[in-house]
């Protein structure tokens, strides 16, 4: 590759990088999650270190953080607060040691302490405190100007106002993290990704009123600026926090050596989900002061210090309890209630367990202390349990065999393709007996495939269920919009655009109309097949008197696993019940018959100007139900260009010099015996 290219593409990765970080620093709202963030971060430091004229201020090894939001007044730290390395396995943590004891010329069997301390994840703060009064309080910004949240940071209870011990120092920023708790955190779900967002956005709210109705929390482990701090280590440091009235993380330790470090790392790691709040690794310091100052900073991280991440799509949890969830087709899910835990950015509380054969081959029971597992946008599952941590007591987890919504059997079926018993249990009602498979069918019917219906979305038809306005798909189409116009959070706007867009709906194609109903084994496609076979609703609804299911036997795509589902579809009286009323209610569209040897047959067309009374689609779908095509410039493979109102003069002059036939609207319509 030449050097323009790379320096072109290590540009926009800075670019890209720039970008995430205005969204996550700034913003509080990640555009991607950690793990695409740091593989980003590792591809530039790569090229750079491969190539040594790539350069750029705003690499990774050299920002800390985003400059400060416009929102709020900038003021400069007094020392800069910066960034941590980063180490993610024992080799990492044996070179950052060897680099200290290189960097201070020291064997090997020199013997570093090291304060251990839980890296909370949330944002940093610094809170200058002047004869014992809190005088200021910054962000860290880009480390070297923060932005002034005094006023924000003053509403947190964790935060003395005023210390007036006499050992505290005549002047000094104490620094520390502003979190939230993971508790607090869910009712915050809906607006932050995960708590360390909630913290940075709560935090830096325009006005101190709206952060002072978060409970946030502040644990202080490091100083900036100071005068008449007389401490030698980071550990005595840690105790007098405490002594002035700040809290410290119970969980610090001093360590001595990288395999000691494993350890706690690992006992941590396990504790992780009891914590009540988010942490994301440990840090750890070199304890002693005078070395830490002799190891100084790199560009944007000091040398005497790394954070020990914790894996980006693994952690260690614990099972509260285990929920069965029950789909639409009446597949019964095993969903595990775990205490939450933070993998790469999100918080996790809810895993799969997949299915009851899963469980059983698992065996994993309520109680368990698990390794859950979210890579990508993958749905988090368990993958393990540990079984030293389970206690005497644990009792293996018996799958339902009824069903926990409608108490119908529950069974497995015999799968003739694999000719083995399905791995996952079913409810076996039919129809619209279960509440909870009903529920989800509504919301199947709604969605972007079937219906589409803006504005009711999967909560919105939880809310309208348990308020009973809707039991069956046809009554989305009789709501009652004055009791809704009354509930809270509907107004008379959102009450007028849900009707607008519900009765918009109420012309759809037969295909999507099929997919809607949610019957088991027909998805999109066998929804389009079965279209094309009935062509129109009326001879697909008196499949449920001619039961000519066999017939379907024949259409190429359908076997015999969707046609015995379509008999249960239709031996059910609700489901018949539910395709008579939707019939009334809705305008189902016939299915366009292709002529195979159509008037138009290999004649090929192009509109340009405005029709009268016909539109573009109309024309096309016309053009193609009579074997012809449509293309989109003028070419030697055209041969008519349709005219309108105002056509494009350019079109129309190259057609001519290609001496293609141009035609009007009448002769267009004429070709197929039609008149407007
Ligand atoms: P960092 O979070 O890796 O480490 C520095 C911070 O650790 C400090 O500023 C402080 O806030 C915190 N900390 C907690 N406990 C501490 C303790 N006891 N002592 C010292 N510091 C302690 O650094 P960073 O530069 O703020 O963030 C980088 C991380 O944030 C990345 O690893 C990335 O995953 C994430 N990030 C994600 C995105 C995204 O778009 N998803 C964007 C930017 C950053």
């Amino acid at each position: 590759m030449n050097k323009k290219k790379i320096e072109n593409q290590y540009k926009a990765k800075i670019d890209l990088f720039n970008n995430y970080n205005k969204f996550y620093y700034d913003n509080s709202e990640p555009k991607v999650s950690d793990k695409v963030y740091d593989d980003l971060k590792a591809e530039i430091l790569l090229l750079e270190y491969n190539y040594n004229f790539l350069k750029s201020k705003n690499s990774p090894s050299k920002v800390v953080g985003y400059k400060p939001s416009k929102n709020f007044k900038k003021s400069l730290h007094r020392a800069p607060m910066l960034s941590l390395a980063n180490a993610f396995s024992e080799e990492d943590l044996l070179n950052f040691e060897k680099r200290i004891l290189n960097f201070l010329s020291e064997k090997d069997d020199y013997k570093i302490s090291y304060s251990a301390e839980p890296k909370i994840d949330g944002i940093s703060a610094s809170i200058t405190y002047v004869d014992g009064k809190l005088t200021k309080g910054l962000s860290r910004g880009d480390g070297k100007e923060g932005e002034d949240i005094t006023a924000n940071l003053k509403t947190i209870k964790d935060i003395p106002k005023k210390i007036l011990k006499k050992n505290f120092p005549r002047e000094i920023d104490i620094r520390g993290e502003v979190f939230i708790q993971n508790n607090d955190f869910l009712t915050l779900q809906e607006k932050f990704a995960n708590p360390r967002n909630a913290a940075s956005g709560s935090l830096r709210q325009k006005n101190p009123e709206d952060t002072s109705k978060i409970p946030l929390k502040f644990i202080a482990y490091t100083f900036g600026y100071e005068k008449g701090l007389n401490i030698e280590n980071q550990f005595e440091y840690l105790k007098k926090l405490n002594e002035w009235g700040f809290k410290t993380n119970p969980l610090n330790k001093l360590i001595t050596g990288v395999k000691n470090l494993l350890i706690n790392y690992k006992e941590i790691e396990k504790k992780r989900s009891e914590l009540g709040f988010d942490i994301d690794g440990i840090v750890y310091k070199v304890n002693n002061f005078k070395l830490q100052k002799r190891l100084g900073n790199v560009a944007n991280a000091p040398r005497w210090a790394i954070a020990h991440k914790f894996s980006s799509n693994k952690a260690i949890s614990v099972i509260k309890s285990i929920e069965i969830q029950i789909g639409r087709t009446g597949a019964l899910t095993p969903v595990a209630k775990i205490k939450p835990i933070n993998i790469g950015g999100v918080l996790v509380s809810n895993a799969t367990l997949h299915n009851e054969d899963e469980i059983n081959r698992k065996d994993i029971r309520i109680g368990d202390t698990v390794t859950v597992e979210r890579a990508g946008d993958v749905i988090p599952h368990i993958l393990s349990a540990d079984i030293n941590k389970r206690k005497k007591n644990s009792v293996k987890f018996v799958f339902p065999n009824k069903c926990p919504s409608c108490g119908s059997k529950t069974e497995k079926e015999f799968n003739k393709v694999t000719q083995k018993i399905d791995a996952v249990r079913r409810c076996s009602s039919e129809g619209y007996y279960c509440d909870q498979i009903s529920i989800e069918k509504l919301k199947h019917f709604v969605s972007k495939d079937a219906f589409n219906i803006d504005g009711l979305g999967k909560k919105i038809i939880e809310g309208f269920w348990k308020l009973k306005l809707i039991k069956f798909p046809q009554d989305i189409f009789k709501l009652d919009y004055k009791k809704i116009k009354k509930l809270e959070g509907w107004g008379s706007l959102s009450v007028e655009n849900l009707k607008y867009s519900i009765n918009q709906k109420k012309n759809i194609s037969l295909e999507r109309f099929i997919f809607s109903l949610g019957i088991r084994h027909i998805g999109l496609e066998n929804a389009k097949l079965l279209s094309k076979h009935f062509i129109s609703f009326l001879k697909f609804q008196k499949l449920s008197k001619t039961k000519n299911f066999d017939d379907l036997l024949n259409i190429d795509g359908i076997g015999e696993t969707q046609v015995s589902s379509m008999k249960s579809f239709f031996a059910n009286e609700i489901n018949v019940k539910v395709l008579d009323e939707l019939g009334k209610i809705l305008s189902i569209q016939n299915v366009a018959v292709t002529k195979l040897n159509g008037l138009l047959k290999n004649k090929s067309f192009l509109v340009t100007g405005k029709l009268i009374g016909i539109s573009r689609a109309e024309v096309k779908s016309l053009i193609e139900e009579n074997s012809g095509s449509t293309v989109s410039t003028v070419s030697n493979k055209l041969n008519y260009l349709i005219t309108g109102e105002k056509p494009t003069k350019r079109k129309v002059e190259i057609a001519k010099e290609l001496k293609i036939k141009i035609i009007n609207q009448d002769d267009f319509l004429k070709m197929l015996n039609k008149t407007s």
